[in-house]
């Protein structure tokens, strides 16, 4: 059985006509911004996180950035400032943190959840830390009303970068409320790059957050500072999403609970049907609703077992081999201690999750079931 790591062509998608459909009906529609489509998505999206406000932009990494820098230009940071950020992410979450002149607080992660370990975060705050990036990496909600409700009560912004985890559900011990990811925070950074759970056909993204100033900096900046045409009170960018794309992602939202469901499925498989000793598997969480943009095992032989899954057919990525603070962008800039994020790096493997059939589920639990470090040479 040959079994590619993702296939974004999904051969069987039940979308794919309507996608046709969609492509020209803009086309013929001469509007290609600012269209019906975008403001439908961004209507969506206030639903989907209940917050008051959501705004298209052109991919994730912009959505985090004009958060970062509209809270700049609102005064409410400083350059210097420190942002709490996992160690365990990919860098576009630390990025906008670094472009803009503050500085990254790399906090390490629980070794179970991969996530930001929010005791470790409690422990490192100090008073120069006036904003917090919680990342629900993998799709897995990162999350404790009562640890927000401090961080709220000593004025430290919640920024969530919800790329990887649209259409997640958040519990907290103690809490009875269970709310969307993306709402949870003051501002919040969607990615609709095409391997994410909703991907466009290119890139486009959204920021969401109930801070209308914060709103209206952000739709100001992303249309070159202007509030009105050729009325430019900012120096602005030009962060529009294409109307084209928004149409795409309006047609694959209709999709979230089943694209979600499919994942939880497979990965409930995967956790309950690997039993092989020398592999760790991600735990389900009983309370939030994960929604597994990637299934994340760990192995120490963890080469290893990507060869032998090659060569039994079986694709496999990492996701990260090199946490952000090892790359060379910024090499020599942070020595920091964070051995989870380390061991991690080196240990983790992602499986198949997008569109995987119970049959190719099986043959994958199968084959990793089999596998023994020392049966293979790497
Ligand atoms: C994909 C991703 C981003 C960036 O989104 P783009 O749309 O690719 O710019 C940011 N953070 C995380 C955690 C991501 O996975």
């Amino acid at each position: 059985m040959q079994i590619p790591f993702l296939d974004l062509s999904h051969p069987e998608a039940p979308w794919t006509e309507q996608l046709e459909q969609v492509a020209s009906d803009v086309i013929r529609s001469g509007r290609y911004l600012h269209g019906q489509h975008t403001e439908k998505l961004e209507e969506r999206l206030r639903n989907l996180y209940g917050t008051k406000e959501a705004i298209c932009v052109s991919n994730g990494l912009d959505a985090l950035r004009l958060i970062i820098t509209s809270y700049l230009r609102l005064g409410r940071l400083k350059r210097g400032d420190k942002v709490a950020v996992p160690a365990n992410t990919y860098i576009a979450s630390v990025l906008p943190i670094t472009e803009f002149g503050l500085v990254p607080l790399f906090i390490d992660v629980r070794p179970d959840s991969r996530n930001m370990d929010l005791d470790l975060l409690k422990n490192k705050l100090t008073s120069e830390v006036k904003a917090v990036m919680l990342v629900h990496l993998y799709g897995n909600p990162v999350w404790n009303a009562e640890l927000m409700n401090q961080l709220h009560e000593r004025g430290i912004i919640i920024i969530e970068d919800n790329a990887q985890a649209i259409g997640a559900v958040a519990s907290s011990p103690g809490f009875n409320d269970k709310s969307n990811t993306g709402g949870l925070g003051d501002a919040s950074a969607t990615s609709f790059y095409p391997t994410k759970n909703i991907g466009a056909l290119g890139d486009a993204g959204a920021v969401a957050t109930s801070d209308p100033q914060l709103a209206n900096m952000i739709r100001t900046l992303a249309n070159y500072g202007s509030d009105y045409r050729y009325h430019n009170i900012e120096e602005g960018y030009n962060c529009r999403i294409d109307e084209l794309q928004a149409a795409f992602i309006n047609v694959k939202l209709d999709y979230l609970t089943q694209i979600t469901n499919e994942r939880r499925h497979t990965a409930t498989l995967y956790t309950e049907n690997i039993t092989n000793n020398h592999v760790r598997v991600p735990a389900i969480d009983k309370e939030s609703r994960q929604v597994w943009h990637q299934y994340v095992i760990s192995s120490p032989a963890r080469n290893q077992l990507s060869n032998y899954l090659r060569a039994n057919g079986i694709g496999t990525d990492i996701h990260y081999p090199v946490p952000p603070y090892q790359q060379p962008c910024y090499a020599g800039r942070y020595v920091i201690d964070c051995p989870v994020t380390d061991r991690l790096s080196n240990e983790i493997l992602s499986l198949p999750i997008a569109s995987v059939t119970d049959a190719q589920a099986g043959y994958i639990i199968e084959t990793i079931n089999r596998f023994s470090p020392d049966s293979v040479c790497s």
